[in-house]
């Protein structure tokens, strides 16, 4: 485990042991709350992470011989190890993320749904059965295991993210490695360990740490043969053009842009709860953040604005070591940077400046990652903070006129994860759930993350492939179905030759 004070030199998981890197390059891993480095991840090579498919490849033949049952034993094993050491692992994600005690908590949770769902495993995994499709033959189906999959996360969900696009592969009879952000590596090695002590098998769950390197040799390699990622818009069209280029099944899961339209019979006090924390929780680090809102009618957006301005003033930013705080630092100060830029040039382009966090008061005693939160008025399409994700507190409110208008403007933009509307109008809300054009939609819920065992998964340019970071049909993505017809014949039965096609 990490301390806040000790600069820790942390290794690759392989084998069920922590291995030391071999390249001797080093990524700094900060403590974003203090600025301090806590820990340097080695940054794997390529034969390195040959060396380590080559284990997953070997551990896979005996781990998709077990049942489904035993391996389910030790999934939930593992679960009732991570709710034992859920206090540690707090500590390690608040103290690498910066996130709050209470947020790290909400992730754990969400992140041990996906843990429930490979814990069904034996129900997802049944196939199909039919008697006599002809000539006495019997027919069915076996979803069965891929082989070596791989699993690349973003630094955001240092465990929620993991657990969602592994728990399943593991469960079904994958030998699963994952790559997590080079930021936040301490939490994977977490797991890592909690997987051991559950009784996986060596070989069957690997932790690569890396750069673009590591994910190029996962991504050609031919011995893995499926590629779960979720990470920014770039990166994930990356990942699908080149996996699919090397023939392997890939998810790859991009950033969101996502909206909050708000009726003029809403409430607007509720509203604007239900807004601070969907736009500013987790510094706004999250693909579900609400970064628009979009109050429909002059009326509408003044109030909203005044309302919103006033809660906004209030909220708290600091390390997740001070119980009262909303919410805490950016990830590093690269990140800082980039959301007073766009902060800036927003200024340029005709922004008005509700609320300015740029400058917050806690930054100027720490050397963490702070910055407050901004609201910016009379933001239109086409402006650059507009079109891009920002991942930090800069949040954005665009006018419209009607609801047709709001519909349209979410459809146009390419991102496509999250949107919602706050209304009291049954009729609008169908009109909107109907043609909107986005994954997961919400009404009346800020942050309509569904739960684990629905599919999760954008639309547009928040998700390449077919597959999803979590729900039933994740199942099909780490699975492929073999389709067997059956005969058996009685004894002295006449067997007859046919050349024609066959035929029930
Ligand atoms: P990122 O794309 O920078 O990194 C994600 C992973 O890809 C990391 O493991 C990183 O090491 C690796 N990577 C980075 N650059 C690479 C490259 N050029 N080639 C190969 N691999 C590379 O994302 P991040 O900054 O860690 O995470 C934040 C982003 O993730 C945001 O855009 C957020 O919206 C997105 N996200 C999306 C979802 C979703 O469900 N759609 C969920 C969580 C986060």
């Amino acid at each position: 485990m990490v301390t806040n004070t000790e600069v820790k030199e942390l290794g690759h998981f392989i084998n069920n042991e922590i291995v030391a890197g071999l390249s001797g390059h080093f990524s700094d891993v900060f403590n974003p709350s203090s600025g301090a480095v806590i820990a340097r991840v080695p940054i794997a090579t390529k034969e390195e992470v040959q060396g380590a498919i080559a284990t997953a490849k070997s551990a896979f033949p005996a781990w998709r011989a077990l049942s489904v049952g035993k391996r389910v034993e030790i999934v939930m094993k593992f679960r009732q190890l991570m709710t034992a050491r859920m206090d540690t692992l707090i500590d390690i994600i608040c103290i690498e993320s910066g996130k709050t005690i209470e947020d790290a908590k909400g992730e754990i949770t969400r992140g041990l749904e996906s843990v429930d769902l490979a814990i069904n495993a034996p129900h997802l995994l049944k196939g199909d059965y039919s008697v006599n499709v002809g000539g006495d033959i019997n027919a069915y189906s076996a979803k069965v295991p891929l082989g070596v999959v791989a699993a690349i996360s973003p630094f955001n969900f240092p465990v929620m993210v993991p657990l969602a696009i592994t728990s399943l592969a593991v469960a079904v009879g994958n030998s699963v490695i994952l790559k997590p952000s080079e930021r936040v590596p301490c939490s994977a090695l977490f797991l890592s360990e909690l997987w051991k002590e559950a009784g996986l098998p060596d070989g069957v769950w690997t932790v690569i740490n890396g750069d673009k390197d590591a994910v190029n040799e996962l991504l050609e390699n031919p011995a893995v043969e499926a590629i779960s990622f979720v990470g920014s818009t770039a990166v994930a069209d990356y990942i699908y053009t080149t996996g699919s280029k090397y023939g392997k099944r890939v998810t790859a899961l991009g950033g969101g842009k996502n909206n909050m339209i708000v009726m003029p019979d809403a409430d607007l006090e509720q509203v604007a709860n239900a807004f601070l924390g969907a736009a500013y929780g987790a510094a706004s680090q999250r693909c579900m953040a609400i970064s628009t809102i979009i109050p429909v009618g002059e009326e509408t957006a003044n109030n909203l604005v005044k309302v919103l301005a006033d809660k906004i003033s209030k909220l708290k930013v600091g390390p997740y070591t001070d119980s009262d705080v909303d919410f805490g630092p950016v990830i590093t100060k690269q990140s800082k940077d980039a959301i007073i830029g766009y902060i800036d040039r927003s200024l340029e382009e005709g922004a008005t400046l509700v609320c300015d966090g740029r400058h917050p008061d806690i930054a100027e005693n720490s050397n963490g990652f702070y910055l407050g939160p901004t609201l910016l008025d009379n933001i239109k399409p086409g402006m650059e903070i507009y079109e891009q994700e920002v991942f930090g507190p800069a949040r954005n409110v665009v006018r419209v006129d009607s609801l047709e208008e709001a519909i349209d403007l979410v459809n146009a933009h390419e991102l496509g994860n999250g949107v919602t509307i706050f209304t009291n109008n049954g009729a609008a809300a169908r009109k909107f759930t109907t043609e909107i054009d986005v994954g997961m939609v919400g009404v009346n819920v800020p942050i309509p993350i569904p739960v684990g065992y629905y599919n999760f998964a954008g639309w547009k340019r928040s998700r390449f492939g077919e597959g999803h970071m979590f729900g039933p049909d994740q199942v099909r993505f780490f699975t492929k179905t073999k389709t067997i017809s059956e005969k058996w014949f009685e004894e002295n039965s006449e067997s007859v030759s046919t050349f024609a096609f066959p035929s029930n």
